[in-house]
This record gives structure tokens, C-alpha cells and sequence, in this order.
């Protein structure tokens, strides 16, 4: 089972949207030229705190493909699991992300630091390749949970490793320079990213010949959605060198469900606004799981009698990300987009609403994807 060269991960908290998803993908390939391969990707944390199982996304999938005759590949992604969890994925997914961050050593040689990690990955691997068949599933491995950015030359070790441990990789999810928060634009240096990103193209051109790795494996971007700064980098080596590239997003759909509601009608404005309120009092608590990839300056976030008085445009314009709109607040973003499980909560308002207003929801989806991402990679 081979993923085509260009693939979106459209994660999806409250698997509503696959039609919506679906639809903003085959309008970017007609927009753009260019084909995406859509990957349903829900991690296990996700699915733990929304109270969802790997078969309603599985479900959510082969629905939205009926529902709009699309015959092209498509996968579902046990995404970020390990040997403790990967059973509940078995059945359901295609495509599986082995998080093995948490094996890397913080210090010493190569192998001192890596090694560990590799051989959990081999581990993974062969406890799904057993139970589904070698041929069956994309393997993806995921380095990119960690406080340190891997080296191009360290990526060279990994790969080689990953090689000897049979492992037949077809995306690679690195730590990159930078900070890549969830929902917000990246954060470092552009120059660096560059010269990094271009490096790590051909460590991996030359991993393939050398250690005879998948000849389609590519970079998998995480929390990829939202990094606007870094697109246009990323579209013009991805080019240059002709290779492929895997944009896992960080399961931002759904605050494209939040700006949607927002702009529906004075109920569902409500529903916005007190998803917000209760965020707000219980912030450490949502905050917590994600410390690592979330920067919220509570100083910005807008007080509840504030938001409360604001219109439905106000409210959609602080959330989209549009950094030429004055009043767009990553704060207010970022704290929102945790805060999904509220949502989950207040399901009994939540998912009629979503179901109600399906089609103000999908322009904000196909607006996001197509002209805020597609458009800056390949525009
Ligand atoms: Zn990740």
C-alpha cells in the first residue's frame, strides 16, 4: 500500500466534517492542480477526551467518499499511538504514526540517543504488520514531540536505523527548528527553517538509494496546519527537487466549526461564546495536556462580558487566522482550540448545531484549506 506523493491530514475532533473535508480538497486540486490525498487523522489523546473510537472516524471516512463518488486513495491515521494503544486502532486505520519521542536519550552519541527509539519502532511496526499484513498500511514515524530539533545529519542516522529495523517507511514526522504551535503560525527562524528543510530533502533523496527505504518517503509536517510563513518555503523545494510531502494537520477543522457557528445565527453565536466562557474558567485544566505546543498570553485573551457583547463578525474575525485582519488574536485561537472538549460536553447543543449549519461551516473549511494553505504551497 504506497501514499501518493501529496497528502493532507484533515483531522477531525467531532467527525462531522469529512463531506466538508473531502469537498475543500477536491476544490483545491481543481483551484490548484494539484491532488491531495486526504488522511483522517485522530490521535488517541483525541479520541480519550472527546469519548470517540477509531471506527467513527473510519466511519466518517468511508461516508464522505460515498457521499461524493470520490475513487481516488484515501487512509485513516492511528496517529501518535505506541504498543500500549495501537489496538484500538487496528482494525480501523490504514495509515499508523508510531510516536516513539519518547525513546529518544537526551544526550550522548548517535546511538546513545536514538537507538532506543528505533528499536520501538521496529517494535510497533512488526505488532501491526503481524496482525494486519506487511502490505496493508502506511507506516509513518513521528520524532516530532520532543523540546530538541533533529539535525539533518541525525535524520541520516534515523533513517538508516529505521532501514535495518525492516521498517518500511513512507513518511517521516522530524523535529524541525522552530516552534510549530497548534493552530498559529510558526515561530523561529525562517532563513534556518530553510537551509534545514532543504538538507533534510536530500538526507532523505539519498536515504532512499542508500538503504533502500520506500522510494515515495517524504516529510510528514506536524501541527503543518497554520504555518503560513513557512508554506511558500516548502512548495518551492518540495519543486525543486520533485519530491512529496505529507501536511498533518493538528485537528483544526474544528475551530473552522467554531468561526462557521459564530457567523450561523444568534443561537449558534451563543453556543461560540460559551464555549469561550467555560474555557475560560477551567484554562489549566485544557491547557495542561498540550503545555508543549500551545503559547496562550492569558494578558489577551478578552474578557466573557466582552465577548458577550461582540457581533458575529467580531467574533469570526478574532478567531480566523487572517494575520492582515487587526482584530485576528492567536490567544483567543489557541485557548479555543483546546477547549474541544467542552464542546464535547455540551454535545447535546453542539453536534445538532453542527449538523444545522453544515454549509456555512463547509465555505469556512474550503476558505481555510484552499486559500490559506494550498494556495500558499502551490499558489
Ligand atoms: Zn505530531
Amino acid at each position: 500500500m504506497k501514499i501518493s506523493k501529496y497528502s493532507f491530514g484533515i483531522g477531525d475532533r467531532f467527525v462531522h466534517e469529512g463531506v466538508n473535508q473531502l469537498k475543500a480538497l477536491i476544490e483545491a486540486e481543481k483551484r490548484f492542480g494539484v491532488h491531495f490525498t486526504p488522511v483522517w487523522n485522530k490521535s488517541n489523546r483525541e479520541h480519550t477526551i472527546i469519548g470517540t473510537e477509531p471506527a467513527s472516524t473510519r466511519a466518517e471516512a468511508d461516508a464522505a467518499v460515498k457521499a461524493l463518488g470520490y475513487t481516488d486513495q484515501y487512509f485513516c491515521d492511528a496517529d501518535h499511538i505506541g504498543l500500549g494503544n495501537v489496538d484500538r486502532f487496528m482494525d480501523a486505520c490504514d495509515f499508523f504514526t508510531l510516536d516513539v519521542a519518547d525513546f529518544i536519550g537526551r544526550s550522548g552519541s548517535l546511538e546513545d540517543r536514538y537507538l532506543t527509539a528505533v528499536k520501538e519502532a521496529g517494535r510497533i511496526y512488526r505488532h501491526i504488520a503481524e496482525r494486519k499484513g506487511a502490505d496493508s498500511f502506511v507506516t509513518e514515524v513521528s520524532m516530532d514531540e520532543v523540546e530538541v530539533a533533529q539535525k539533518p545529519d541525525e535524520i541520516r542516522f534515523i533513517l538508516k536505523a529505521l532501514a535495518d529495523e525492516e521498517i518500511p517507511l513512507q513518511t517521516f514526522a522530524p523535529k524541525f527548528t522552530g516552534r510549530f504551535n497548534k493552530g498559529v503560525d510558526y515561530e523561529g527562524d525562517l532563513a534556518v527553517f530553510e537551509k534545514e528543510f532543504e538538507e533534510d530533502l536530500l538526507v532523505i533523496e539519498e536515504a532512499v538509494k542508500a538503504y533502500g527505504l520506500p522510494e515515495n518517503l517524504k516529510l510528514s509536517i506536524h501541527s503543518g496546519s497554520d504555518k503560513f510563513s513557512i508554506y511558500p518555503i516548502m512548495g518551492r523545494l518540495i519543486r525543486k527537487y520533485d519530491k512529496g510531502i505529507h501536511i498533518k494537520t493538528a485537528g483544526t477543522t474544528w475551530l473552522e466549526e467554531i468561526i462557521g457557528l459564530s457567523l450561523a445565527d444568534p443561537d449558534a453565536l451563543r453556543l461560540a461564546k460559551d464555549i469561550y466562557r467555560i474555557a475560560l474558567t477551567r484554562m489549566d485544566e485544557l491547557t495542561v495536556p498540550y503545555a508543549a505546543v500551545i503559547d496562550v498570553d492569558k494578558a489577551k485573551l478578552p474578557a466573557p462580558g466582552v465577548v458577550d457583547g461582540w457581533d458575529a463578525q467580531t467574533f469570526a474575525k478574532t478567531l480566523r487566522h487572517d494575520e492582515k485582519e487587526p482584530l485576528y488574536n492567536p490567544s483567543f485561537r489557541q485557548l479555543i482550540h483546546v477547549s474541544f472538549k467542552v464542546a464535547a460536553e455540551l454535545k447535546d447543543r453542539y453536534y445538532p448545531a453542527l449538523e444545522r449549519h453544515v454549509d456555512v461551516i463547509g465555505r469556512e473549511i474550503t476558505d481555510n484549506l484552499c486559500d490559506r494553505h494550498v494556495a500558499l504551497l502551490f499558489g
